[in-house]
């Protein structure tokens, strides 16, 4: 895809003859080119709840309004600074991602919890977004213990998660279970009957801030990195994100883990010496 940049260097080393050095800079250009697009996005990101909030305190200050309506406008500015923090906390959780080693054994948690705490923070946003029309399920699978961190696992598939909940719209049913590989490997999957995504977006839908729709992911309180930290923490632990989608029918997300994460969750018992 990408044309080669070559560097060339040249130094004199002895009378009428130079020394030339050539060195491939393709990857270091494009990965300041992508370090550029990613502040560009950030700053955007920041600058359109700041815009709003701004306009709404020049309202507040030049306007008699009566106590509902100032009520409506700080509610407004409240959601945008809640968006915001959202942005903050999301950039901060893939930079801790990216900077530190792949989690070690020293965490597991019960696959049935981590599905079950995910699950009742997405039915919380569900009621505060479709006001409880929503339908949201578990297919329980084998009990298994993941040996994984905890919060990076709950954040994973609680992203998928409010994902489904917040574009399969009002009537929409979400399902959520695991099942194991053929590999011995667990998969942990999230299914809707929501819009569904095209087969062109699919590549790119874990580009940091690619949205098929940019008003309605905002609109909905989406930050744009929801998928790539899911894809960051199951990589991290041995992992793949895979994504099926058929327009107009819905999506089913999969988190696939390695055995080598996966134990019998008997082990959860702790082993008295003899
Ligand atoms: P966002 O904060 O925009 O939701 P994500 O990285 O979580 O960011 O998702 C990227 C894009 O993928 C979304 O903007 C949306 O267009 C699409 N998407 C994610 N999950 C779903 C889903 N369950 N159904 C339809 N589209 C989805």
């Amino acid at each position: 895809g990408h044309p080669q940049h070559i560097a060339v260097q040249l130094f004199p080393y002895s009378k009428g003859r130079r020394l030339m050095l050539t060195r491939d800079v393709t990857a270091i250009e494009l990965a300041e080119a992508m370090r550029r697009d990613f502040v560009a996005n950030v700053s955007h990101e920041i600058r359109s709840p700041l815009t709003v909030i701004s306009g709404f305190i020049e309202t507040l200050q030049t306007l008699e309004l009566s106590a509902e309506e100032r009520a409506h406008f700080l509610a407004l500015m409240q959601q945008q600074a809640q968006r915001m923090q959202n942005l903050v906390s999301d950039l901060l959780l893939l930079s801790r991602l990216e900077g530190s080693p792949p989690p070690d054994e020293s965490e597991c948690v019960a696959v049935a919890d981590w599905v079950s705490e995910a699950l009742t923070q997405a039915q919380a946003l569900s009621n505060v977004l479709h006001g409880g029309s929503q339908t949201l399920s578990v297919v329980a699978g084998p009990p298994r213990l993941v040996v994984g961190a905890r919060s990076e696992l709950l954040s994973a598939l609680g992203n998928l998660l409010s994902n489904a909940v917040r574009y399969a719209g009002a009537q929409g049913h979400i399902d959520v279970g695991w099942q194991e590989r053929a590999d011995g490997g667990l998969e942990v999957w999230v299914r809707d009957d929501g819009p569904g995504i095209a087969p062109e977006h699919l590549p790119r839908l874990t580009e940091r801030f690619y949205r098929v729709d940019r008003s309605r992911s905002r609109e909905s309180g989406g930050t744009g990195l929801g998928l790539a930290i899911v894809k960051h923490v199951i990589q991290r632990h041995g992992g793949e994100l895979l994504i099926d989608s058929v327009v107009g029918q819905g999506s089913t997300f999969r988190l696939t883990l390695p055995p080598a994460r996966i134990r019998p969750a008997a082990s959860a018992e702790p082993s008295v010496p003899l």
